[in-house]
């Protein structure tokens, strides 16, 4: 193994149990992984985060939809949404799955979430949709996920939990993040006579400063 790739897989590694201790999933729910070279490194399925080692982590062709995988234990059982969005999507170099709570109760109400605050524009439009459900792992629910985020980087999984994609491992954590938060907050709002939303023009202003945004926070660690 290189040392780039030994790199690689120390980073999904922590961002696992980073998932955990940011409070925005729990137990052996959620899964990581990242594209390198023409091959994606997943995070192993049903591993306690904390006994975790680089090692563990599965290597999968991207343009093999066989199941075949490299390593000791087998992918996330989610390997075809991760695998989809990354060989199909130049913007995603880095997938985190995650039942965090809030977006995860307005995925079992089946709501999307709307331009209630500015930060929906960190998501790519004025929406982050909510895909239709099927059973955990399947290609069905790879296909809605793909549908749903179509122009996005981010989606709700009807009664399951959340996706967001990433130019790199920090920026997709980043993103995980600000998607949990925006559910609380329209969450929160809804309890209080729902919320007022931002016009089409007011989240294309605010995406035009993102450009800049972006760039920074993607440094950030
Ligand atoms: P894995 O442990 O197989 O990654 O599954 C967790 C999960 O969230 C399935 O949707
Ligand atoms: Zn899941």
């Amino acid at each position: 193994m290189t040392e780039t790739e030994r790199t690689l897989r120390t980073e999904i590694v922590a961002r696992c149990r980073e998932l955990n201790s940011s409070g925005i999933n729990q137990g052996t729910s959620g899964n990581i992984s990242a594209r390198f070279g023409d091959r994606m490194l997943i995070s192993p399925s049903a591993t306690p985060y904390d006994d975790m080692t680089p090692e563990m982590i599965a290597s999968v062709a991207l343009d093999d939809s066989s199941g075949a995988y490299e390593g000791p234990l087998k992918p996330s059982t989610e390997w075809r949404f991760h695998q989809q969005l990354l060989a199909g999507r130049q913007d995603a170099v880095a997938v985190i799955h995650a039942h965090s709570t809030y977006c995860t109760a307005l995925a079992i109400a089946r709501r999307e979430i709307p331009a209630c605050h500015y930060m929906i524009a960190a998501f790519g439009g004025n929406t982050v949709r909510c895909a239709g459900y099927a059973t955990y792992g399947t290609g069905e629910l790879a296909a809605l996920t793909m549908s749903a985020m179509e122009d996005r980087t981010a989606c709700l999984l009807a009664n399951h939990g959340m996706v967001v994609i990433g130019d790199s491992l920090a920026k997709a954590m980043w993103r995980a993040v600000e998607l949990e938060a925006i559910a609380k907050q329209y969450y929160l709002s809804l309890a209080i006579g729902g919320p007022v939303l931002l016009s089409d023009d007011d989240i294309a202003e605010t995406q035009k400063g993102f450009a800049e945004y972006g760039l920074r926070s993607e440094h950030a660690n």
